[in-house]
This record gives C-alpha cells, sequence and structure tokens, in this order.
C-alpha cells in the first residue's frame, strides 16, 4: 500500500501553479504588481515550488514519502552506513576494523560493484546489513520509474546471486529522492534511507576533516554516510583511503562518548519503539 504521504506533493503542485496563476491573472487583469494580495500569491506560489525542489534533492525527503534518516530517540546510538563498495581493498581494511571494534555496520552497496567483487560482498553480508545502492550508481534525479525500477532491480538481482540475500533498504545515490524514486522503492518493498551526517568524503578531504565533519553533526539516533567505494570505479581510480584512516577515530572518540552501534534495522526498531504509547 502507497504511504499516505505519497499524495501531499499534489498538493504542493497545485499550491504552486495555483499561486503563480493568480498572481499572473491578477497582473494580467490590470492590477499592480506589488499590491499585497499579487505578491501573497506569488510568494506562496514560490514557497510551494521551493519546497518540491528542495524535497526532491533532500537526503531527508519528507514531501514524497518516508524516508528514514535518523531515529527519534535520547539514547546514544549511532549507524555506520557505508555506501558505493563493495571496493577491493578498502572495504576489506574496513571488514577488519569493524571485527576489531565488535561493530555491525550497514553497506549500501552497487550491483555492478557486487558483479566484480562477490566474494567481497558475501563477506560483507555474512556480518553486515547490506542495501541496494542500484546497479551503477545513475543520477536517478529526473530518471521515469521504469529506469528506477530497472536500476533497483538489477542492483538485487546482482546482490542476491553474490550473496544469498535480498536486500529491504535502499539508498538512492546522493540522496536525490525525487518522489518516482520514492514510490518505485515501495513497490518493491524496500524501505528508504538517508543520512543524518555525512563528511564530503567523496572529495578525499585529509583525515582529520572526515573525523570532524561526522562528529561536529552527530546527534543520538544519528546515521553516519562514508564511503568504502567510489562510484563504479575500481583500486586504485577509486581511493578511500582517507576515510578508512578516520574511521578507527570516529569509533573511538564515539565509544569514548557512550555512544553504541547500531545497523539501520535495529535503529529503525528503536525508532518505531520510541513512537509507542508508554
Ligand atoms: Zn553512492
Amino acid at each position: 500500500m502507497r504511504h499516505p504521504r505519497a499524495h501531499a506533493w499534489k498538493a504542493a503542485v497545485g499550491i504552486s501553479v495555483g499561486g503563480a496563476t493568480l498572481a499572473g491573472l491578477r497582473t494580467a487583469a490590470g492590477r499592480p504588481v506589488r499590491s499585497a494580495p499579487t505578491l501573497a500569491a506569488a510568494g506562496t506560489g514560490i514557497a510551494a515550488g521551493s519546497l518540491m525542489v528542495y524535497e526532491w534533492l533532500s537526503p531527508r525527503s519528507w514531501l514524497y514519502g518516508p524516508v528514514f534518516w535518523h531515529a527519534r530517540t535520547g539514547e546514544r546510538v549511532v549507524a555506520l552506513t557505508f555506501d558505493d563498495g563493495p571496493c577491493h581493498p578498502y572495504t576489506e581494511e574496513l571488514l577488519e576494523i569493524l571485527d576489531r571494534e565488535g561493530i555491525r555496520a550497514t553497506f549500501f552497496q552497487i550491483g555492478n560493484n557486487v558483479r566484480r567483487e562477490p566474494n567481497l560482498a558475501a563477506e560483507v553480508a555474512s556480518r553486515h546489513v547490506v542495501g541496494n545502492h542500484t546497479f551503477d550508481h545513475s543520477h536517478l534525479v529526473w530518471s521515469r520509474p521504469g529506469t528506477v525500477r530497472e536500476q533497483m532491480q538489477r542492483a538485487q538481482e546482482a546482490i542476491h546471486d553474490a550473496t544469498g540475500t535480498i536486500p529491504r533498504l535502499f539508498r538512492v545515490p546522493h540522496g536525490w529522492y525525487g518522489p518516482q524514486v520514492i514510490a518505485t522503492a515501495e513497490e518493491l518493498g524496500f524501505r528508504c534511507v538517508g543520512w543524518s551526517v555525512m563528511a564530503w568524503d567523496w572529495d578525499r578531504p585529509p583525515s582529520e576533516v572526515i573525523q570532524r565533519r561526522i562528529l561536529r553533526g552527530l546527534r543520538p539516533g544519528g546515521v553516519i554516510l562514508l564511503h568504502d567505494g567510489q562510484d563504479t570505479d575500481a583500486f586504485p581510480k577509486a581511493d578511500r583511503s582517507h576515510t578508512i584512516a578516520a574511521v578507527p577515530h570516529i569509533i573511538r572518540r564515539l565509544k569514548a562518548s557512550g555512544y553504541g552501534f547500531l545497523t539501520l534495522p535495529e535503529l529503525m526498531d528503536i525508532d518505531a519503539g520510541d513512537r509507542q504509547p508508554r
């Protein structure tokens, strides 16, 4: 069943078009452009249109349907998530770090990369949660629903062939959750996921900068986005050395502050639990 909010965006379209049309009609009828009602109608139209564009490009989309990006909790728990893998040798290094720290994380794998590194993908899935991050990291922002569906299904097949698991989580590349992405994900039984903090680590800033950006914005229930791969590139074109160097420090600092680490499904359960009547 579609989420009830799946149609909220139509109201936003109506307000946007209605406001702009009213302002246009008033102006065409010879009313002064700067009159209060004309400005109010134009302003409402622009505000609704801006909201639609913002939500389209947001990893925390609300208008077009539910995207999980944090748990509403005061408990000191967070989820580590890694996108764009599997990617040798960074994914292996990350698995070692996580094993050493006794942490389970969530990996949004790219189907193409899973086809290239099926054994590594399976190793990740044997200890961690795996999500779907499209087949070839396409920009789905303006894609038709059929293209979105094909990207999701091809990745799903690749991940299932390699790991034997069927992901139930989907994260769109770049966090661009247009209505057609969320609707298609829901049809295929996915829950859409965003993030609460990220470090722009695809630009390869120094490890200290990555640490600072993550730790500065993090709150209880947060979802941390980092990358163990780089689009569909392989090593050495893909370079995630700075991210991998930052991860042990981020984990240690958070543990010292009393934080625990959960997988995304575990974090989602906490969010659901908080909404129960007490
Ligand atoms: Zn990505």
